[in-house]
């Protein structure tokens, strides 16, 4: 077959993604949730079920479970049941996590991505996911299982510098962190798909203060599971689970390594086997770790030691009415309130303090799409450079807008302006005091223009006759001599109106 493997086959994907809840002590025992600190320093008997002890639940994590649900579409559920899920492991040296099983706290929800429209059939023919297209983007709607409340377990340290080159070490410090595991149905169709998902629901974790959600810290890791089908076939094939991805870039390469895989084995005429694998960032490659083991294997019973959760509708329509204004109710309303288009309003939404950052220097300027070009455009750029969210920059709002008025009004030169935004950025201040301390002020002075204008002219005989000859590029090149004459500060629609009124003169 001459057809390369993504047009063959169809790439079906379900997350299971771990995030840890903003709270100030573990899910049952009044250990500190801290990161950094000392390993195993935060630990408390009850993390380690040691004899005689009683878990008691934190209570702060109700409420952050229901902000999670109503803002994923969910049905925060009345009764919830904690049960225990047994098995062996280092880091686990109670022999069991108390998670949720058949009664999880919220179940059945969805969220929307929008992901550039696929070229190939194989992309459109996935029918679990309803989509809607817009423009070069679609939307697609994902759904979600379920999302239960659990405990972490600890950590493994199997680095040789720290362990030695065969020994493990083990910090429990992160045993009994409360987390939910939110599980998506199998609709995602992509590793992109998967990247846009995860950043999508970590944008909501944040909005709504959920969790702080951050990779570096394992604040935020998702197991993928992934099969391929023909193109056209309804039945999903058999899924593997690769387990524990803690970065974008992870997730995409573990992906894409994962297909690549399960490819090779359907081409050559044999089955996936159902596993649980591991990736190696560096040979970029899966790897089974163990064959898949089912929920039989858990031996699953309620705790024993703890009643089950009940919620009142009273308490979920408390926190519904103190939710903050959601990703996609902002965006619908930046897209009417500052005449964007729903993909600059999507990005600008993408994260909180950024939204709030736009929208005050849109309400100061009065101009949301001026300031959304500059957002979008120069803001996004650095703050990517710097990898930091806007809240790190000196930069103000109202700086911005000022910054963006003085190019309205013909003061400023854009690419002026472009040379004290990261001045602004870093060491905040007025703009026009800038301009002014740096001699960046535009050139008014139309006789000063048209002085270079002339002088241009007269240097550049051959661009002038081509210019005659009807080869209107040239026109580029001399506004760029003009402008160099002028240190850049002159006024292009000046300069263009003098060149072109002379030029044809
Ligand atoms: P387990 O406990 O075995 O991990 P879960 O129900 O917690 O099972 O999670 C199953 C995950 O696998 C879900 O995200 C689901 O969408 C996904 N999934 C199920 N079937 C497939 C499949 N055939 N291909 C890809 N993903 C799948
Ligand atoms: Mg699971």
């Amino acid at each position: 077959m001459s057809l390369h493997p993504r047009e063959r086959y169809e790439v079906v994907i379900g997350l299971e993604v771990h995030t840890h809840l903003r709270t100030q002590s573990k899910l049952f025992s009044p250990a500190p949730v801290r990161y950094g600190d000392e390993p195993n320093h935060d630990v408390h008997p009850i993390d380690l079920a040691l004899p005689g002890v009683l878990p008691v639940l934190n209570v702060a994590v109700i409420e952050l479970a229901i902000r999670l649900g109503l803002a994923i579409n969910g049905t925060v559920n009345r009764r919830s049941v904690f049960a225990r899920k047994n098995y062996f492991y280092p880091d686990l040296p109670k022999g069991y996590q108390i998670s949720q099983y058949e009664e999880p706290t919220v179940s059945g929800g969805w969220l929307e991505i929008e992901v550039p429209v696929a070229g190939g059939k194989a992309a459109s023919s996935g029918k679990a996911a309803s989509s809607a297209t817009r423009g070069e983007f679609e939307i697609k709607r994902i759904g979600i299982t379920r999302a239960h409340l659990e405990e972490d377990a600890g950590k493994s340290i199997h680095d040789p510098a720290l362990a030695g080159s065969d020994d493990t070490l083990v910090d429990l410090n992160r045993a009994g962190v409360p987390l939910l595991e939110i599980v998506s149905e199998p609709d995602l169709r992509s590793s992109g798909d998967a990247v846009t998902y995860l950043k999508k629901l970590r944008s909501i974790l944040r909005y709504v203060g959920v969790s702080d959600a951050d990779m570096e810290k394992g604040q935020f890791r998702c197991d993928a599971n992934v099969s391929l089908r023909p193109v056209g076939r309804e039945a999903f094939g058999t899924r593997t689970e690769i387990k524990n991805i803690n970065s974008f870039a992870m997730v995409e390469g573990a992906i894409e390594a994962e297909i690549t895989r399960q490819a090779e084995i359907l081409d050559d005429g044999g089955e996936v086997v159902q596993a649980t694998m591991g990736y190696d960032p560096v040979k970029r490659r899966t790897r089974v770790l163990r064959l898949k083991e089912n929920a039989d294997d858990y031996r699953y019973f309620d705790d024993p030691d703890l009643i089950p959760l009940l919620i009142e509708s009273e308490q979920v329509e408390r926190v519904r009415a103190a939710l903050p204004e959601l990703p996609d109710a902002k965006r619908a309303r930046f897209e009417d309130d500052y005449a964007l288009s729903r993909h600059d309003a999507e990005i600008l939404t993408s994260s909180r303090p950024l939204a709030a950052f736009f929208e005050e220097a849109a309400k100061i300027h009065g101009g949301g799409k001026k300031i959304a070009n500059w957002v979008l455009r120069d803001l996004l750029a650095l703050l990517k450079e710097r990898e930091v969210e806007v809240d790190a920059l000196a930069l103000e709002p109202g700086a911005l807008a000022a910054l963006v008025k003085l190019v309205d009004s013909g003061r400023l030169t854009a690419k002026s302006a472009r040379e004290i935004f990261p001045e602004l950025a870093d060491g905040g201040g007025d703009p026009e005091a800038i301009m002014q301390a740096r001699g960046l002020e535009a050139v008014q002075d139309t006789g000063l223009i048209e002085g270079a204008v002339d002088e241009v002219i007269a240097a550049n005989p051959k661009s002038v006759a081509s210019f005659r000859e009807g080869d209107k590029k040239v026109l580029n090149f001399m506004m760029g001599q003009v402008m160099k004459r002028t240190q850049g500060k002159a006024n292009a629609a000046e300069v263009k109106r003098l060149l072109e009124a002379k030029l044809a003169g």
